[in-house]
């Protein structure tokens, strides 16, 4: 099988994985510091960092129909994948129309990156969104992810909301347990039910699995 470049799995058998990860971007406007493109290249054999943002959609779905075994596909990377949007929206109508399940990792500015409310245009295609909220107030959010954009915070916490109220599955994470910060865990709970979305932590692993 030719060697991957969107296509990545965190299960030791690609070939037979049940969880497909896809890679569409090394751009985002965070800076998480527990961010693992800046210390891990690869993701089980597979080089995270695109030789090129200047690929199509034929491209990732040639790449994902080498696969037979998989029944749901993350977008997920070493970027944000609300960057790629048009390439995102069809691979995933690609990947309703055989069945999988469609899930979107993202920092949650998607609506600020391109510029417009984008959830009528994911809300039937994507099945949940994993959103970082990261922390529980806008300034210890801003030590964490180091965002470009100013309001990125209320931006994030605005997508979230909207996500529940288009009935996507919303869940809002947070990265514990890196040496650099402590969070208030109960606290980032308390924000993600206010938005009405379910709530994980993540225990921050060195190398990101
Ligand atoms: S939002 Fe994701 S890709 Fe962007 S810096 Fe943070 S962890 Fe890295």
């Amino acid at each position: 099988m030719a060697m991957s470049k969107y296509v990545y799995s965190i299960e030791d058998d690609i070939e037979h994985a049940k969880v497909l990860y896809v890679n569409l971007t090394n751009k985002c406007p965070n800076n998480c510091v527990f961010c693992i493109r800046k210390t891990v290249d690869n993701i089980k054999g597979t080089d995270m960092h695109l030789e090129t943002e200047d690929f199509d959609v034929k491209d990732v779905i040639d790449e994902l129909n080498n696969y037979k075994n998989f029944e749901e596909v993350v977008f997920c990377g070493y970027g944000e994948p609300f960057e790629k949007l048009d390439i995102l929206k069809a691979v995933a109508a690609y990947l309703k129309y055989k069945n999988k399940k469609v899930r979107v990792n993202t920092n949650g500015l998607g609506n600020v990156i391109n510029g417009r409310c984008i959830l009528p245009e994911i809300s039937n295609i994507v099945d949940v969104v994993s959103i970082s909220l990261n922390a529980p107030n806008k300034e210890q959010y801003k030590e964490i992810s180091k965002p470009t954009y100013d309001n990125a915070y209320e931006e994030m916490k605005k997508f979230a909301t909207q996500c529940v109220g288009y009935d996507i599955d919303t869940i809002m994470t947070v990265v514990n347990g890196h040496p650099d910060y402590t969070l208030d865990l109960e606290a980032c709970e308390k924000v993600a039910s206010e938005i009405g979305a379910d709530f994980r932590v993540r225990e921050w692993l060195e190398k990101g699995y």
